[in-house]
């Protein structure tokens, strides 16, 4: 790739640039200026709304109380899949608009960001070939729209399988099937959808928390914001406040006054483990008694999950017992031939699935469906969904939105508007060599950087031509580079030692230190940045240790309330630490 198409680049990407000038410039707008919507929450589902409405020509400003992905959107399974046990619940409609979003993302949204990844099914009787196979068949044929991106499904015998998946006990299975799906690293997707709907105008602030709404004309026109950096409150005005904070959902409501309770949160925890520890060619599905279990290929790790159980303590901090890890262990090695134990655990992460409240008692038969709704006028609120599905829970806010404001809006176009770093990746994929020969960096950081960056890679490329040593990698085992470190707080929002340890890179559950011996160094890069004294960062380090040691200390308890405990008095020193 030459200079010029470079230069071009960077031209056309300035405005996402998500650096503390955005954010200082974002703190601004907002308490200065009227905007059309104003989105609570930087997950998924707001950023997606974010987008939707910037590229229907409305201001547009989103306020995120943490980090960009720091709730659900960072600790899901990673798939971007029609979820193949849906169809057993015959949400055929459901399956077929997730395959539709599937295809999207994997051929003109998001191709650096989303891949495909293979499971393989067991089989362990001929009736069960008959109805795997048909339900699996019936996936391929609802994803069939549009070009063919994946192969279909096929069968393999008991021999093909001891072949492909040596980790397996032979007598575990009568054959598999094997079947196509897809992949993403979550939070990096949440980071390139922010930093393309800022490009569309969008004022993105994290670290900025709605503490109450306020009402003009019988309806909400505004919002109470807190900077939870500075501590200073200040008002914004607004046509609409979309509510897009997963799990807090009624929180939101409530400062509107109601008190009806819509989501319920649903815990689901993921183990991570070593790739060399279990030796498969593909992934794995597992069916459970209530659900399914993945091993899913991450990188060089395999990520084990999941568990669905309702959860009531503190949404912030949810925790993984020693009981949840032991169920998912005990579960898979029912299959392994070489069974896991703790000690092959290097991380743990939870999530809290924002699901709409039914009758179920169970939470993993509650339905995945979205639901916009409208309590008061002024306040649209999005709750339950997908990851796969964000796009047109989006599209279906800001329709609402428009109804709201009596508004008659273009139609959603956000299926041609691709993520930031999208237009170039193929063709710089077929560059590696080069690429790596031009900046002096190896062509495994090259690959390495262009799956997390795609075409944005030259901006982490910039950073090491002006300093070489940024080429480091920041964990001897892991492909991380200290550039990555300069990259997240100058154009990623990254703000805390935390953002960068946990989302921006995963040092905190693919190190088996957790993250904690590369804390000071990624401290001292990012304090450079943020121009913190030694004060500050010792207290970012501090925190970050703290928090690595209330998870351990959760992962021995054997009940959630303890784990809570461990749990929320890290919270309190985040906010203490703000
Ligand atoms: C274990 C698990 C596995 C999953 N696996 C998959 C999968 O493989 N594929 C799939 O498609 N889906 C999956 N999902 C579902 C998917 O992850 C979620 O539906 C999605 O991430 C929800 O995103 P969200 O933006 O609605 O919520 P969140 O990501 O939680 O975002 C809400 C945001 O609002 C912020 N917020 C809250 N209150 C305030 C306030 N007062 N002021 C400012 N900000 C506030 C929070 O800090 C948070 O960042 C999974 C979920 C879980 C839990």
């Amino acid at each position: 790739m030459d200079d010029r198409s470079n230069s071009l680049i960077r031209q056309e990407c300035s405005g996402s640039v998500l650096g503390s000038q955005h954010r200082r410039e974002a703190i601004r707008r907002l308490s200065e200026e009227r905007v059309d919507v104003l989105i609570v929450g930087a997950g998924v589902t707001g950023i997606g709304c974010a987008l939707d409405a910037a590229s229907r020509g409305m201001s547009v400003a989103v306020v995120e109380q943490h980090d960009l992905a720091s709730g659900t959107s960072s600790r899901s399974s990673k798939l971007i899949h029609g979820g193949l046990r849906y169809l057993e619940q015959f949400q055929f409609g459901l399956v077929k608009e997730a395959l539709t979003e599937r295809n999207l993302l994997l051929s003109r949204l998001a191709p650096h960001l989303v891949r495909r990844v293979d499971f393989l099914y067991p089989i362990h009787q001929l009736r069960e070939r008959l109805y795997a196979g048909f339900g699996i068949g019936l996936y391929d044929l609802l994803a069939s729209r549009g070009p063919r991106l994946l192969p279909r499904h096929r069968h393999l015998g008991q021999q093909q399988v001891t072949k492909n998946a040596p980790a397996l006990k032979g007598r575990s299975h009568k054959g598999a099937i094997v079947y196509s799906d897809a992949l993403v690293d979550d939070a990096r997707f949440v980071v390139s959808a922010a930093r393309t709907a800022a490009k569309l105008g969008a004022s993105i602030a994290t670290s900025t928390r709605v503490v109450g709404l306020s009402r003009s004309k019988g309806r909400v026109s505004g919002a109470t914001v807190r900077c939870l950096e500075s501590g200073r409150e200040f008002h914004v005005s607004c046509g609409t406040v979309v509510n897009a904070t997963g799990v807090w959902s009624d929180d939101i409501e409530a400062y509107a006054g109601e008190s009806n309770s819509r989501v319920r949160a649903s815990k689901g925890i993921h183990l991570v483990v070593p790739r060399h520890r279990i030796n498969l060619e593909t992934g794995l599905i597992l069916r459970t008694v209530d659900s399914v279990l993945f091993v899913i290929p991450s990188a060089n790790h395999w990520i084990v999950g999941t568990t669905d159980s309702d959860w009531h303590l503190n949404r912030a901090h949810p925790a993984a017992t020693h009981r949840d890890i032991t169920y998912l262990i005990t579960t898979l090695n029912e299959v392994l031939a070489d069974p896991l134990t703790t000690d092959d655990v290097v991380g743990v992460y939870v999530g809290l699935r924002p699901l709409l409240a039914g009758d179920s008692e169970k939470t993993s038969k509650l339905s995945r469906e979205h639901a916009v709704t409208c309590s008061t006028s002024g306040l649209v609120s999005i709750a339950g969904g997908k990851y796969t599905t964000y796009r047109v829970m989006a599209a279906d806010t800001i329709d609402a939105v428009g109804v709201d404001q009596g508004l008659d809006l273009p139609k959603s176009s956000t299926d041609q508007v691709p993520l930031i770093g999208s237009d170039r990746y193929l063709q710089l994929r077929a560059q590696i060599s080069e690429i790596a020969e031009m900046s002096g960096v190896l062509p495994a950081t090259v690959e390495h950087l262009l799956s997390r960056q795609g075409d944005r890679i030259y901006e982490v490329l910039d950073l090491i031509k002006e300093d070489v040593s940024l080429a480091e990698l920041i964990d001897p085992h892991l492909p991380y580079v200290l550039a990555e470190v300069v990259h997240a707080v100058r154009f990623e929002a990254a703000l805390h030692l935390e953002d960068v340890l946990t989302r921006r890179t995963r040092l905190s559950i693919e190190s088996p230190d957790r993250g904690t011996n590369s804390a000071l160094r990624v401290a001292e890069l990012m304090a450079r940045e943020l121009n913190w004294d030694r004060n500050k960062l010792e207290s970012e380090v501090g925190h970050y240790l703290d928090r690595v040691a209330a998870e351990r200390a959760s992962n021995e308890q054997l009940d959630d309330v303890t784990a809570d405990a461990q749990r929320l008095a890290v919270g309190e020193i985040r906010d203490n630490l703000n």
